[in-house]
């Protein structure tokens, strides 16, 4: 049997990360930044008012006060966008409004607060100091400075601020194309009648949310039955558009294993130590890795995360691409198979450090799993576990 450990590296040496795109700033959250983004312009990018008030000469009203207020003359209005250049004469007022560019000559801005509000002759009740009220040009950024670095994870802040610099676009790692089939001539699309017999499909789904709940792009997610020709043709019409290939079911030890037997020149067939999810496979099939998982739900959706999900995260340069790993104090008693590595599902409190493993360990429980918040990872050499004992989760939530 293969370790643990050894597929997960054979899996992870398939997937590679895709050429660096350049990517509308609307499609670009979560994605990871390529290359550094060093600002083009300032920040602001004019000296412009931080209030709505009066553009004035400080010194003009020096002296106003609630009791001597100072009256001028409102010259000019200048609501933000305005693009003509203006020109404050000493002993004048222009009415301004946040955002909107400081003419020239004007050194405050005293707010509409301090005022009467006239657009004639405003009179002002306090004084302010030169640069009151006033946002400097480039006091945020300067052109020429680094602002976004190569590897950093675009957020909505970090996408204001490449819109802020006026880039319509960013280079990034592109997303993974992942082309998801499950097989099983026993499966029906949900929605539609069961015969005796059918079950619904279940796998296709889960797994598809799971790589995009994982950051990558979902190509196709297909259900085909257990023939080999249609099986090839539908893995051959659409494996070219993905970057990887999972499928689900067929890699069993039955017969009408159809993946196992139309790939058996392609992919690796083997047997993991661990549980659930023995039967696995990997390889290359027209140019594209693929990762082929057992049928079971809950094997699938492990074995997802347990060879798939963190090499993936990882090839679209996501930090930290592994489900955070941390110890706990288990809570009851659990046995587990020599010579493998269960993968029980469990429900960790958090504050207390504490997990209990949630439903039974076979692999068809999808009930336990939809509830579970992590994965208690007990090692191949263990086969009891008392309560009390330390055991790592893997922490899905
Ligand atoms: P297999 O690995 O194809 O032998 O399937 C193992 C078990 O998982 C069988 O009970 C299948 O019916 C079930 N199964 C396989 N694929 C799916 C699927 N896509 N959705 C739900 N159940 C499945
Ligand atoms: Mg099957």
């Amino acid at each position: 049997m293969r370790s643990v450990d050894e597929h997960q590296r054979a899996v992870a040496g398939l997937i590679t990360a895709r050429a660096p795109v350049d990517v509308a700033i609307g499609d670009a959250l979560g994605l990871v930044l390529a290359a550094d983004v060093v600002a083009p312009l300032a920040l602001p990018g004019f000296d412009n008012s931080a209030m709505d008030g009066y553009a004035v000469v400080a010194e003009d009203i020096a002296d106003a006060t609630e009791e001597h207020p100072v009256k001028l003359p409102v010259a000019e209005d200048i609501p933000a966008g305005r693009t003509d250049p203006l020109v404050l004469e000493p002993g004048t007022a222009h009415r301004i409004m946040t955002g909107a560019p400081l003419p020239t000559g004007a050194t405050a801005v005293i707010p509409v607060e301090a005022t009467d509000g006239s657009t004639e002759t405003v009179s002002i009740r306090a004084s302010v100091v030169p640069g009151q009220h006033v946002r400097r040009a480039g006091e945020d950024v300067t052109p020429g400075t680094t602002v976004l670095h190569a590897g950093q994870v675009l957020t909505p802040a970090a996408l204001g601020l490449a819109a802020a610099l006026g880039l319509g676009s960013l280079r990034v790692v592109p997303r993974q194309r992942v082309l998801v089939m499950s097989t099983g001539s026993e499966l029906v699309a949900p929605g539609t009648p069961l015969q005796p017999g059918q079950i619904y499909e279940s796998n296709a789904v889960m797994l598809a949310a799971a790589v995009r709940d994982a950051g990558a792009d979902v190509v196709t997610s297909s259900t085909t039955e257990d023939d080999v020709d249609l099986f090839r043709a539908e893995l051959q019409k659409n494996a070219g558009d993905a970057d990887l290939v999972i499928t689900t079911g067929g890699v069993s030890a039955g017969a009408y294993e159809v993946v196992k037997d139309s790939l058996a020149d392609e992919v690796e067939f083997v047997k993991v130590a661990m549980q659930p999810g023995m039967p696995q496979g990997s390889g290359v099939v027209w140019g594209t890795p693929i990762v082929t998982l057992p049928g079971n739900p809950v094997s699938a959706l492990v074995s997802f995360e347990v060879f798939i999900r963190a090499p993936l995260r990882a090839a679209m340069g996501l930090p930290h691409p592994g489900r955070p790993r941390r110890p706990a104090t288990l809570l009851e008693d659990l046995t587990s198979p020599r010579g493998r590595r269960q993968f029980r599902r469990g429900v960790v409190d958090h504050d207390g450090g504490t997990v209990t493993s949630y439903g039974p360990p076979a692999s068809h429980h999808l009930r336990w799993l939809a509830s579970a918040d992590c994965l208690l990872e007990i090692a191949e050499d263990v086969t009891e576990l008392a309560a009390g004992s330390p055991v790592q989760v893997w922490d899905l939530s």
